[in-house]
C-alpha cells in the first residue's frame, strides 16, 4: 500500500469525519465529504459561515477518520490550507460532484470555501485481518509519529508478554521483540513485564 493509495480510499468513502478543536478548546466532530483526491492530498470544502471554517483557519489543523466496509481504518492528522483560486476550486469540486448543485443550488456554491490537505500523517489500520495490520504514511514529508511499545535490552526472555499479547504480536529473542505492523497499542505486554523492560516509543 502506498499514500497516494490510501488517498484514493478516502475518497471512496467520500463521507469521513472531521475533528477539530473549537475556541473553548473543546474537540468537534463532524461528517465532511472529500470532494476530490489526487497525488498530492484530499480536497474538500465548507461554507464561510460554519464554525467549522472558524476552526479550520484559527487552527490550521483537522484529523480525519474512516473506516471501509472490510474494516480499514484510515486516520489522516494533517495541515489544512485555503486554497487561493476559490471559483475555480468550487467549480470543480460541483462538476465532480453534481450532487452538491442540491444542496447549494446556483451561486449559492460561493458560499463556500475550498481546502486541501497535502502534509500531515497517514495510518492505515487494518481490523478486517488476523493479526491486525497497520502502516503509516508521510504525506507531503510530514513526520510519521512512533506509537506503541518497544522491548529494550533490559528483557530477561520470561515469556509472559507473548503468552498475553490478544495479537500474537510478540516474537521470542534477546531481547523478545513486538511486530509493530500488527500491534493494537493495548499496552497490556507494558502493564505486565515483571523487569519493566516494555517503554512507550513515544517517550523513548
Ligand atoms: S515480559 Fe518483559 S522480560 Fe518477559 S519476555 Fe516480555 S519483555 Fe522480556
Ligand atoms: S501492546 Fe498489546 S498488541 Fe501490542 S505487543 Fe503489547 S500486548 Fe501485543
Amino acid at each position: 500500500m502506498t499514500v497516494q493509495d490510501c488517498l484514493q480510499m478516502f475518497r471512496q468513502l467520500r463521507d469521513v469525519t472531521f475533528a477539530t478543536v473549537s475556541k473553548t478548546g473543546r474537540p468537534e466532530a463532524r461528517i465532511i465529504d472529500i470532494m476530490l483526491a489526487d497525488g498530492d492530498g484530499l480536497y474538500f470544502c465548507t461554507a464561510r459561515g460554519k464554525d467549522f471554517y472558524e476552526q479550520l483557519l484559527r487552527t490550521g489543523e483537522a484529523a480525519v477518520v474512516g473506516l471501509t466496509k472490510d474494516w480499514q481504518m484510515l486516520r489522516l492528522n494533517g495541515t489544512v490550507t485555503k486554497l487561493d483560486d476559490q471559483k475555480y476550486w468550487i467549480d470543480r469540486i460541483f462538476e465532480e460532484n453534481p450532487s452538491m448543485n442540491g444542496v447549494y443550488p446556483g451561486d449559492a456554491r460561493y458560499i463556500l470555501e475550498p481546502f486541501a490537505i497535502k502534509y500531515g500523517e497517514i495510518e492505515c489500520f487494518d481490523l478486517g485481518t488476523t493479526p491486525i495490520h497497520r502502516e503509516s504514511f508521510s504525506l507531503g514529508g510530514g513526520d510519521v509519529t512512533e506509537k506503541g511499545y518497544l522491548i529494550t535490552d533490559g528483557c530477561i526472555g520470561c515469556g509472559t508478554c507473548a503468552d498475553l499479547c490478544p495479537q500474537r504480536a510478540i516474537d521470542e529473542g534477546a531481547p523478545y521483540s513486538i511486530r509493530q505492523e500488527n500491534c493494537l497499542h493495548c499496552g497490556l505486554c507494558f502493564e505486565n513485564c515483571p523487569v519493566s523492560a516494555i517503554v512507550n516509543r513515544e517517550e523513548c
